[in-house]
């Protein structure tokens, strides 16, 4: 067990990549604690990880919203008293070329996708700071290296994010916590099905031209990033710091 009792916040994990992170994490003998909007998908997920034999409670908050975060760490320390590991994965997709990105569009993707991992990690850092330990993981994408289309709101704050966790981890060094960021490339996701959509007509052509794109030939699968993921939250990666991880099939090269 690589994660053996280590106590977990993974923000967004109703879905996709958090999602299959979440189930890694439980089978490794991590407590789980869900976040997410959605309750239905929140407390789906629990109950998928009861069902396998693993440990998991679902907690609904807005990772942009201090009250609900605040109130969120509270009641983890309550019950366990330390979070090990903070995985800021909750993210939404921002699809548009510049100039046409209605400016409230633009808040709300900057919005969740920097101040949500600003908040949780506000909330949590000083219970880490006083255990002298813990691992912070932070999504990024692929998309902070390389251009992509028709993605400007997205790219931005995930070219942020890596920039926050270099800055985060000189920060808290001192203290034992390590901060990493992960860059997904393409995975496929509600969220990546979502932005298909919304971006071209034809799906299928769609994904052909994003494969060709990767040096592995084909797109991504949540599980992957959770592999990755696993990586950082456990001991295994005690001598990495501040590091940007691909896991992208090797998009940043095609
Ligand atoms: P997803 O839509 O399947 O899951 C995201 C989850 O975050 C959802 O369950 C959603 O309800 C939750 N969420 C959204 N806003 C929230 C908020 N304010 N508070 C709490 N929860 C909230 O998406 P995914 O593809 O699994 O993406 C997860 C992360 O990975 C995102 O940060 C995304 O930007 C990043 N990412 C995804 C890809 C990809 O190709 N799928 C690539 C690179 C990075």
């Amino acid at each position: 067990m690589r994660l053996q009792d280590k106590v977990i916040l993974i923000t967004g994990s109703g879905s996709g990549i958090g999602k299959a992170t979440a189930l890694l994490f439980a089978s490794e003998g991590a407590k789980l604690i869900i976040n997410d909007l959605s309750e239905q998908q929140g407390t789906d997920t629990v109950k998928e990880i009861e069902a396998a034999g693993g440990e998991a409670i679902f907690i609904r908050a807005d990772v942009t919203d201090p009250a609900d975060v605040s109130a969120m760490v509270d009641q983890i320390i309550a019950k366990y008293g330390v979070i090990d590991v903070l995985f800021n994965n909750a993210g939404i997709s921002g699809v548009g070329v510049l100039h046409e990105i209605e400016p409230e569009t633009w808040d709300r993707v900057i919005n969740v996708n920097i101040r949500g991992v600003f908040i949780p990690s506000k909330y949590v850092i000083p219970h880490m700071m006083k255990a002298g330990k813990g691992s912070i993981i932070n999504m990024s994408s692929c998309i902070a290296e390389i251009g992509l289309a028709n993605r400007a709101s997205y790219a931005a704050t995930k070219g942020a994010v890596l920039a926050l966790t270099k800055s985060m981890q000189v920060d808290y060094a001192p203290y034992k916590i390590r901060v990493n960021a992960l860059l997904p490339g393409t995975i496929m996701t509600p969220f990546v099905e979502k932005y298909l959509k919304e971006s071209y007509s034809n799906k299928e052509e769609a994904i052909a031209g994003l494969q060709k794109r990767q040096l592995s030939g084909d797109l991504g699968l949540p599980e992957d990033v959770a592999k990755a993921a696993l990586f950082l939250a456990s001991d295994e990666s005690s001598f990495v710091m501040g590091a940007p991880l691909y896991v992208d099939g090797g998009v940043v090269f095609g």
